[in-house]
């Protein structure tokens, strides 16, 4: 029944003050033309302007429909900022002072369309630290599940360098702090975005300690990683699963590869900690794949059960995409409502209630 299980939601409301904008020139002192050019061309004659879909009404589309719909079982934290020291677990000294320098700046980090504004190295500190809270809290058993609410996001961002909208791999930071400092041996880190966590494969590649199962939409896709022969190397070879999958799949597909792979991997590995990358660009309204909420539902209803069976039920979620507003939001109210006890729902190949109810509608028709 949802209630039923404590789950801790960590919001803060510093992530809404990344306000990147798209117009912004590129990085001061870095320019090159090249880049110039090619942003250019992006927008020059542009019918219809192109806005940066990574901005803080996706969070405030998630807290609205909470506040209208609330979840019976969830209650809310705020964040704090991640340390230099947390932060320098994943990133290179170098890169996480490069990212400190824009502090109250304006500019575009890289070609690939991850801007910051004055408020965004703030934002980005809050959001790898809530991730940390989430960790914290179901490590020291406040909390049964926890959820943390971050953006900018952070699973493109490997150890060197801002990509997609990702300035510090949150993610990735939270289990390498659940390493560090919280007793945590081997944590299992699943990521259901469509696009592929290039950031977090990287991040972990060869860590014997960490298994990485991604499912996302496969190459060239953005961002064009993510083949099934990519299994990591040396002690951490066999420890990366891809599940690269075309355009179009849906919730029996997603479920499917969540039993017949993840689950014997999972077995195997035998966590003590399991974190999602959140993403809810899965969804039919995000336009690339075909989930519906039920099959989000589903997912966490796997990834649940995983945790209870094999690490006490610890279960953190960070979010990730996802740029259709009320698919975002009305996405991470279904996981909640899992995560809070109720039941997985059940699913089905898209569309089949659609053609039963339609059959019906239709009977009369012709006899
Ligand atoms: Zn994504």
């Amino acid at each position: 029944m949802i209630g039923e299980r404590d789950v801790l939601v960590i919001h803060d409301e510093r992530m809404l003050a990344h306000r990147p904008n798209a117009e912004e020139p590129f990085q001061p002192g870095k320019l090159d033309s090249r880049v110039q050019a090619i942003l250019g061309g992006l927008f020059e004659g542009a019918v219809i302007k192109w806005s940066y879909p990574e901005h803080p009404g996706r969070l405030q589309a998630i807290t609205d429909l909470l506040m209208r719909e609330p979840v019976p079982g969830v209650r809310y934290e705020t964040g704090r900022p991640a340390t230099e020291d947390q932060l320098g677990r994943v990133h290179i000294t170098s890169y996480v002072e490069n990212i400190y320098a824009l502090r109250g700046k304006q500019a575009w980090l890289d070609v690939d369309t991850t801007a910051v504004s004055p408020g965004s190295v703030a934002a980005a500190e809050v959001a790898a630290g809530s991730a940390i809270a989430a960790v914290e809290a179901v490590m020291e058993g406040r909390a049964g599940s926890a959820f943390a609410l971050c953006r900018p996001p952070g699973h493109h961002a490997d150890s060197v360098r801002a990509r997609g909208f990702c300035l510090f791999n949150n993610v990735a930071v939270a289990a390498a702090h659940a390493q560090a400092e919280l007793g945590c041996e081997r944590v299992l880190i699943i990521d259901w975005d469509v696009h592929h966590g290039n950031g977090t494969q990287d991040i972990f590649w060869a860590s014997p300690n960490v298994l990485f199962f991604d499912t996302h939409r496969a190459a060239p896709f953005y961002p064009g990683s993510g083949n099934k022969e990519e299994i990591g190397v040396g002690l951490g070879e066999g420890l990366t699963v891809n599940v690269p999958l075309p355009a179009g799949c849906g919730d029996p597909t997603l479920v499917r590869a969540y039993r017949e792979i993840l689950v014997p991997a999972v077995e195997w590995f035998k966590p003590d900690l399991i974190l999602v990358s959140a993403g809810f660009d899965m969804h039919r309204l995000d336009l690339c794949m075909n989930l519906s909420y039920s099959g989000f539902g589903a997912l966490t209803g796997i990834v649940q059960e995983l945790a209870d069976k094999h690490c006490g039920g610890r279960l953190a979620m960070v979010l990730e995409g996802g740029y259709h507003l009320e698919s975002l939001a009305r996405g991470v109210r279904t996981v909640l409502e899992v995560l809070a006890g109720g039941d997985p729902p059940e699913i089905e190949e898209p569309g089949i209630s659609d053609v039963v109810s339609l059959a019906d509608f239709h009977r009369d028709a012709f006899r």
